[in-house]
């Protein structure tokens, strides 16, 4: 099975959470010692990914069978009464004699190996692979620069030193579909392939509302004014935490003055040309792993 166009990618529901598991860690060790448990082993932030025949599979040892030397341990949650774990192990080259008894694999970009992968398990895999990237760029407090442990079962670092608790980060940013006159408004960066068009997006700035940073945003790369903003859908992007907040939004004007820091071009599309990209051609829009290509595909499909 290959991605489900349906729906971004991390978007499926994964696992039962159980947060408050996390403040038990006896139950925690216990479900972790079982048999049925799954420990999702990691490289930094990289997940071990094994070559199926159709897909890649998330690899994952029984509990009792995780290799311990070196690693830090994450709970994701439950899968029906089964603990799920992920694993991330040190070194500075993959700890591919550690993972070789799952089968034959690698630890590859997951942004690269969305595509190939089942959208249950990419949730999965998504969500361990946003912890592990903030828990290792915040080894010390952002408050007095002590030493930082990690507390519910990953979910919490605490300082050793003041006491202070930090919390995994997630960050907001808009992307967002403008309408006007039955055209769509889509940019394009000088750093992208030279055919590929998206939806304009930024993040949200403290003390603004959702709406008023689609406006500020829509204006500030491509000057046009935008009245009316709804949200449509999100998607958890994690690379290395970021929620993206789909909008669809009606421009009041209609003239394009891009900012050349921004943007290398922004054009007015029609529907069929918007159709025409999603499935490829001289000119695309990102893959339907992407939030874009969804928020494109409900405007098409009306
Ligand atoms: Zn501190």
């Amino acid at each position: 099975m290959r991605f489900h166009a349906d729906a971004p990618a991390f978007t499926d529901p994964g696992l039962d959470r159980a947060d408050a598991l996390r403040r038990a860690p006896d139950k925690i060790a216990a479900l972790l010692a079982r048999p049925d448990a799954r420990v999702h082993p990691f490289w930094r932030a990289s997940p071990y990914l094994v070559r199926g025949d159709a897909q890649a599979v998330a690899a994952a040892f029984s509990g009792p069978e995780a290799p311990q030397p070196d690693a830090f341990t994450v709970f994701l949650g439950l899968d029906g009464d089964a603990g799920v774990f992920a694993r991330s192990y040190g070194g500075d080259a993959p700890p591919l004699g550690l993972t070789a008894a799952l089968g034959a694999g690698d630890f590859p970009d997951l942004r690269r190996a969305i595509g190939a992968v089942a959208p249950r398990d990419a949730a999965i895999l998504g969500t361990a692979r946003s912890l592990f990237a903030w828990h290792h760029k915040h080894p010390f407090c952002a408050n007095c620069g002590g030493a930082t442990q990690s507390a519910l079962a990953g979910w919490k670092r605490v300082c050793g030193a003041c006491g202070a608790e930090h919390f995994p980060r997630v960050d907001p940013v808009v992307i967002m579909r403008i309408e006007h006159d039955e055209r769509v408004l889509l940019g394009r960066q000088a750093s992208w392939p030279p055919e590929m068009w998206s939806c304009l997006a930024g993040y949200v700035e403290p003390g603004e509302t959702l709406e008023d940073a689609v406006r500020r945003e829509t204006f500030e790369e491509a000057g046009v004014e935008v009245g009316a903003v709804a949200y449509v859908e999100s998607q958890p992007w994690p690379f290395p935490s970021s929620m993206m907040i789909g909008m669809a939004g009606q421009a009041l004007t209609h003239d394009i003055r891009i900012d050349p820091h921004e943007l290398e071009d922004a054009r007015w599309f029609t529907r069929d040309e918007a159709r025409r990209m999603m499935s490829g051609g001289d000119a695309v829009v990102p893959r339907a792993a992407a939030i874009a290509y969804h928020l494109l595909r409900r405007w098409t499909a009306t």
